[in-house]
């Protein structure tokens, strides 16, 4: 029976689900099948597709078979490692590559090298490397994938002193829009290598990735909480005293409604503030020191910084790892933090339509800095600041509310600000995935999507199109 002939799946063709499943190590799951309603969840509720096909990948030879299965079926494959899209490109209506079934974590401790497997949470890989006293840079909260935030670039805890995700990556197994499976790293494919660090899931699917990891044990962390009424005196300080502060410090401003936990004073649940969230790795007794300012910028609610193991920091962001919440984001990038956008963003967070919502401030710079703006696709490498607001809400009869929100702090903010970081990209438009990039490195990014995927099978992504489809768009 020719392929034309073949009952269909919805779009697929029965025949050759048939013969993926039997060619798959891993589990094909289809809509009648025991376990389709989790396996077909993502972190953000706001996206609730039903996949016809999800392949629960168990090796590369799985991921090879569904890309040309996606490819002759001409349908549209969207790739999961941890879930935590937050516009939720990793699920579809068609197939869904998923990695959570391929976690493992190797670690050499004598190299400082570990191999991971894109599924891999950074909770998990952070446990594997802290056994070695070592740890990987990776973002702010645990439950989020390797194989998405790698992609992407990677800003987080250990940003300042190491460097974004992708700095420390050294080699990548890749699997090809044309089914092959490559390594790239400085010496191979360094043009894929580029690419896919930070042009995110446009060139391949990436099947491990192998990280230098770095010597991190104890920490100074956790959080000093201040009331918002403090705020744009908060902000001002913190804002002046990061940018200048030794690379060892890096921080993260959240900006929302006290959590009902209980070490914040009961009569501040539910009210806004602000946490100066931190990391000090290096001597802790000169942490303490370096840190000691931050506490000083207002009177504290609640100053919970102390050393502890690095892992730790991210009990500080458990929540926003559970899944099941509506979530909208808006980010861009800045120069400096002006007395001006402080206000704006202070009116922004009074304002905000959910007590859910969050807005977050990062001070950049250190070693994400040092490394040059063309040495890979990520290249927002100058920027003093990183802006991000993401509204979350439980109940979706409220969406328009939330999503008007998000829409006005990015409007109320643009004057401010500039491009957009594509881990923290929601579902904006062509225009704004170009700005996630500077015009010369998209060109490049736009080259390379010619050479590796010239059909866009790998277009569940913030897409960078290939120039021949790009150009047939514009004759119809
Ligand atoms: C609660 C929360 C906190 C966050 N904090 C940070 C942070 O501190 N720093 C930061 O930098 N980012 C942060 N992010 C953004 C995060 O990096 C992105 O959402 C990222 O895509 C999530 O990775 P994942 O594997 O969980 O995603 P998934 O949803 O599984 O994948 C997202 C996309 O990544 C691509 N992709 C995933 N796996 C692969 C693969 N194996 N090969 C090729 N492409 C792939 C695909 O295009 C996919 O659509 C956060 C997100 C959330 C929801």
């Amino acid at each position: 029976m020719s392929l034309e002939q073949q009952p269909r799946i919805g779009t697929l063709h029965a025949e050759a689900v048939h013969t993926l499943a039997q060619r798959v190590r891993g589990r094909l799951i289809q809509p009648a099948d025991a376990g389709y309603e989790t396996a077909r969840i993502i972190h953000n509720a706001a996206y609730q597709h039903k996949p016809r096909v999800i392949v629960q990948a168990a090796d590369a030879g799985d991921v090879i078979a569904t890309v040309q299965f996606a490819r002759e079926q001409g349908v549209s494959l969207a790739v999961r490692s941890g879930g935590h899209s937050i516009s939720g490109l990793s699920s579809s209506d068609a197939v869904v590559l998923d990695f959570s079934h391929m976690k493992a974590i190797t670690v050499d401790p004598e190299r400082r090298t570990a191999r991971i497997e894109p599924g891999a949470t950074w909770g998990e890989v952070n446990t594997a490397t802290q056994e070695h006293g070592l740890a990987i840079p990776a973002g702010d909260t645990a439950s989020v994938g390797v194989g998405g935030l790698t992609t992407g670039g990677g800003i987080g805890w250990l940003s300042r002193k190491y460097g974004l995700t992708i700095d420390s990556l050294l080699a990548a197994e890749v699997v090809t829009a044309d089914g092959r499976l490559v390594r790239a790293s400085a010496d191979e494919h360094p043009d894929l290598f580029w690419a896919i660090r930070g042009g995110g899931g446009n060139f391949g699917i990436i099947t491990a990735f192998e990280f230098r990891a770095h010597p991190v044990g104890m920490v100074v962390g956790g959080a000093i909480f201040y009331d918002a009424a403090d705020g744009e005196k908060v902000l001002r300080g913190w804002a002046d005293y990061a940018a200048g502060a030794p690379d060892e410090l890096t921080t993260i401003v959240f900006m929302m409604h006290a959590p009902p936990l209980p070490f914040i004073p009961p009569e501040k649940h539910g009210t806004p503030v602000i946490a100066l969230g931190l990391v000090y790795t290096g001597d802790l007794a000169e942490g303490q020191r370096v840190v000691q300012p931050l506490r000083e910028l207002a009177t504290p609610i609640v100053d919970i910084t102390s050393p502890m193991p690095y892992p730790a920091i991210y009990a500080l962001t458990a929540e926003a790892g559970t899944p099941g919440h509506f979530a909208e984001v808006r980010s861009m990038f800045m120069d400096a933090l002006d007395d001006d956008a402080i206000a704006t963003i202070m009116r922004q967070m009074n304002s905000i339509s959910s007590p859910f919502g969050i807005i977050q401030l990062r001070v950049l710079g250190g070693a994400m800095a040092r490394v040059s703006t063309d040495a890979t696709a990520f290249a927002h490498r100058e920027q003093g600041i990183f802006l991000a607001a993401i509204n979350v809400w439980m109940d979706p009869a409220d969406s328009l509310i939330h999503h008007a929100w998000a829409d006005r702090f990015y409007e109320d903010m643009r004057p401010y600000g500039h491009g957009v970081y594509v881990n923290f990209l929601g579902d904006e438009g062509e225009g704004r995935v170009r700005e996630a990039y500077p015009p010369a490195t998209y060109a490049r990014l736009e080259a390379l999507k010619d050479t590796y995927d010239p059909t866009n099978v790998f277009n569940r992504n913030q897409n960078i199109k290939p120039t021949v489809q790009q150009r047939s768009e514009e004759a119809a």
